[in-house]
Order: structure tokens, then C-alpha cells, then sequence
């Protein structure tokens, strides 16, 4: 384990949150599979991270109660509902946008269904990062949004931002780039953001850290 990686779990341990470590990619899922129990309530949140490590192949093999807002056929106004059932799970599993070695945990929503679960609803969360989403703090964090995940996710997402053209936040062109500048174009991808600190649920969200990079 590198010391920028013992650091940052040690912060996140310091901040009440559970950390666990995956030296690869394919250790991440036995963890995954250790920590919920059969027949559990399960939801997701939209993550590359998610499908990397296996972990929605996982979901899907039936073991689990699984509220899959990708299941063929659901009409746009079936998956927001998923989305809101998601909120009473007992599991939610996510990826995160950036981890900072100061042990918190920074997202960036377009619809900000996931932001709402990692605060408050679902029983238990399990973030999953690959080492490339440590930062060293908050200001970093902001950064990788603007520069890497913001882009990457509108080319994903088939987003016509000026990221999706450029690789960065239009924000950036300016002297004094503020947290939520930006495009106003209306598939602007980062909407709303929020940051993790110290938990008062000790152990309500657990931080699994793979050694290589994983999603964006
Ligand atoms: S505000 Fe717009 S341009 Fe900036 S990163 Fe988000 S979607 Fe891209």
C-alpha cells in the first residue's frame, strides 16, 4: 500500500468512516460480497467503477433485493422511481468523484440522486475507489471534477458540454474559477456538491480503496 493511500485511509478511519483495501481490481468483489448479507435491499448509483470491478454483475445474479435503474425496458418516469426506492435501501453502492488525503469524500451531481443517498436514507453505503480519485484536499478535488471526471462522464453520457469538447471546465478560463461555475448549457452535468466529513454513524459508510485506478 503506498503512504499516500495509508494516509488517506487513515483520515477517512479519523472521519468515522469504515475502510477496507483491494490491492487490485479483482479483490475489490470479495469484499463487496463479504459485507452484504443475502436478500438484501440493494441500490446503486451511476458509476464505471461499479461495472469495472464487477460488482453490478454481482447484483444482478439474484442474490440480492437489486433496484436496477438499468433494467431493459423501464420508461424514464420507472427509473426515477427506482431511483427514489433507492433512497430506503438497506446497501447503496456508489464510486466517488474524488477522496482527499484530509479523509473527505467530494461528489458532483447533475440530478443529485446520488448525493442524496450517500447522506441520508440507505442504511448502509459502499463507496468504491481506484487510487486515481485521491487528491490531496478539497481544492484538488475541484479540480479533478472540472478536468477529468465532469469531462470524461459528459463524453460518456453523450453530454454536448464545452467539456465534452475541450477536456475542461469552461469555469476554468477565468482568473477566479468558482466551485459552481461553469457551462449553462442545458446537459450541464454538475449541478449540485458534497462533501463528506467527519460521520456521526459511525461505520454508516464504508470506503473501499483499490490500489489501481479504476472509472474516472
Ligand atoms: S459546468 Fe459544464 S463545462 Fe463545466 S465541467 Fe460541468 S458540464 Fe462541463
Amino acid at each position: 500500500m503506498t503512504e499516500r493511500i495509508k494516509n488517506t485511509i487513515t483520515s477517512l478511519e479519523k472521519n468515522g468512516m469504515e475502510c477496507f483495501y483491494a490491492d487490485k481490481k479483482e479483490g475489490v468483489l470479495p469484499i463487496v460480497k463479504s459485507l452484504i448479507p443475502k436478500g438484501a435491499i440493494v441500490g446503486v448509483g451511476g458509476s464505471v467503477t461499479l461495472n469495472e470491478t464487477g460488482v453490478m454483475a454481482l447484483l444482478r445474479n439474484g442474490d440480492y433485493e437489486f433496484l436496477d435503474r438499468e433494467a431493459p425496458g423501464l420508461s424514464p418516469k420507472e427509473v426515477e422511481a427506482v431511483m427514489k426506492n433507492c433512497l430506503l435501501a438497506d446497501w447503496y453502492l456508489t464510486s466517488s468523484n474524488a477522496v482527499t488525503q484530509q479523509g473527505e469524500i467530494y461528489n458532483v451531481d447533475g440530478r443529485g440522486n446520488r448525493l442524496a443517498a450517500l447522506n441520508f436514507g440507505p442504511d448502509k453505503v459502499i463507496i468504491i475507489v481506484g487510487e486515481n480519485k485521491i487528491v490531496k484536499n478539497l481544492k484538488e478535488a475541484e479540480l479533478r471534477v472540472k478536468t477529468v471526471a465532469a469531462p470524461k462522464n459528459a463524453v460518456r453520457l453523450s453530454c454536448a458540454t464545452p467539456c465534452a469538447k475541450t477536456g475542461k471546465c469552461i469555469s476554468l478560463s477565468s482568473n477566479d474559477p468558482k466551485l459552481t461555475g461553469g457551462c449553462a448549457c442545458e446537459q450541464r452535468i454538475c449541478r449540485n456538491y458534497l462533501v463528506l466529513g467527519k460521520q456521526k454513524n459511525d461505520g454508516r459508510i464504508k470506503v473501499v480503496i483499490c490500489g489501481e485506478a479504476l472509472g474516472y
